[in-house]
């Protein structure tokens, strides 16, 4: 079956074409700058190695892009199909709808519960309902699935979930934990299950422009360090991570907006918020190389709220035999990694400093032979999660 991802950003759309169930990525491509007249298109053909990047496009819309994609995918020179027919299934990493937590069809009623929590997830939910509705035009006919990144989470034991709240924003309003980068997550669980027949208690850290920790018990999530929205857990590129909720009518009191401080908390926060430098934390490792006290704060207390989800993740799993560093940081950083594992050295964890400084895009371990934990690199890949349960979705 041929099941197409699609991963979409607020003015980036994603795409590869799987063959399922073989995981055989046959094409890829992107559009950066989707909306504008000087868009950036790229496309790729995995089996014959041909690709195509051009500049300065006039791409619209999200449906515009897809169709040019479409017309790569079946180009009779440097296409992998004959007729988009031959796509069955568009699987889509969505993030949030109300009471559909898991793997469903993309139906008017799970468009409208997204809809529904747009001002929950408003980066995310609001440029996915607006591509979906225009890809349906596009392949009218082919079934749309929503792997929601929720969806690993929704094992999570209902006590870890639960907030201190009145009990009726739960019933009413859905209030919650949900956890999220669930295809991240789930991928780490796969590839830990696949190399070692499963994945006893594990630790997966996606460490990216956004961040997250997974406490894996036997291949399923007990429990993530996201809460209600996608602003809580770690400190993110931007966005704050965990925080009193007291702060914000405390600010109201100040005289600041809604406007300001829900702007404070996505846009200004996090790595740029700390560091006065940058989100990347390339930028803020430079500059606090180069003496910057608040770029060296911002590592610090990034590095701080990882080593507290360990600890605390350890202490749920009763033990740990894995621990996991993925996404853009933790594939890359080997000073986060450095940092994290000598603060947990205790649990039975020692680095192997040569392998923690090499770079690969292979996963590999990079704990030292007699570590009792092992710690891995794996990169992330959510696209191939989604298609895997994009394919199984029944
Ligand atoms: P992602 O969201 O997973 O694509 O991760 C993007 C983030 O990875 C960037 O914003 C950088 O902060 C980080 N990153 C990428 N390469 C490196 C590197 N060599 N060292 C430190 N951080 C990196």
């Amino acid at each position: 079956m041929k099941v197409l991802v699609c991963n979409v950003g607020s003015t980036s759309l994603k795409f590869k074409l799987f063959d399922m169930p073989g995981d055989v990525v046959l094409a890829e491509g992107k559009v950066e700058r989707v909306g504008r007249t000087d868009a950036i298109f790229h496309y790729g053909n995995r089996g014959t190695g041909y690709t195509v990047q051009l500049e300065d496009q006039s791409i619209l819309s999200y449906a515009e892009g897809i169709r040019r994609y479409l017309d790569c995918l079946t180009d009779p020179e440097n296409g992998v199909i004959a007729h988009v027919s031959e796509i069955e299934r568009v699987g889509f990493k969505t993030v949030l709808a109300k009471g559909f937590y898991g793997i469903h069809e993309l139906t008017p009623e799970v468009l409208q519960a997204m809809e529904d929590y747009l001002i929950v997830a408003p980066a995310h939910n609001g440029p996915y309902l607006e591509a979906i509705r225009q890809i349906q035009q596009v392949l009218p006919g082919v079934k749309l699935v929503g792997v929601f990144e929720t969806a690993f989470h929704t094992t999570i034991p209902k006590a870890r979930r639960i907030y201190g709240i009145p009990y009726e924003w739960y019933e009413e309003y859905g209030i919650q934990r949900m956890g999220y980068h669930g295809a991240s997550h789930g991928y780490i669980a796969d590839v830990l299950t696949e190399r070692n027949g499963g994945t006893g208690n594990a630790i997966s850290c996606h460490l990216g422009g956004s961040g997250s920790l997974c406490a894996i018990q036997n291949g399923i999530s007990v429990d993530n360090s996201f809460g209600f929205s996608l602003q809580t857990g770690l400190i993110h590129a931007n966005r704050i991570g965990d925080t009193d909720a007291y702060i914000i009518p405390y600010l109201l009191a100040q005289g600041k907006s809604v406007d300001e401080i829900t702007k404070g908390m996505d846009k200004q926060g996090g790595l740029l918020g700390i560091s006065g430098v940058s989100n990347d934390l390339r930028d803020v490792q430079i500059a606090a190389e180069g003496g910057n006290e608040r770029a060296r704060l911002a590592i610090d207390a990034y590095c701080a709220g990882i080593i507290h989800y360990v600890g605390a993740y350890y202490a749920e799993l009763g033990g740990l035999d894995h621990l996991v560093f993925t996404g853009g940081i933790g594939e890359n950083s080997s000073l986060v990694r450095e940092k994290v594992c000598s603060a947990v050295a205790h649990f039975g964890i020692v680095l192997d400093e040569q392998k923690n400084a090499q770079r690969s895009t292979q996963a590999r371990i990079i704990s030292a032979e007699h570590s009792k934990v092992k710690v891995w690199v794996i990169p992330a890949n959510e696209e191939l999660g989604i298609a895997r349960r994009t394919y199984e979705y029944q």
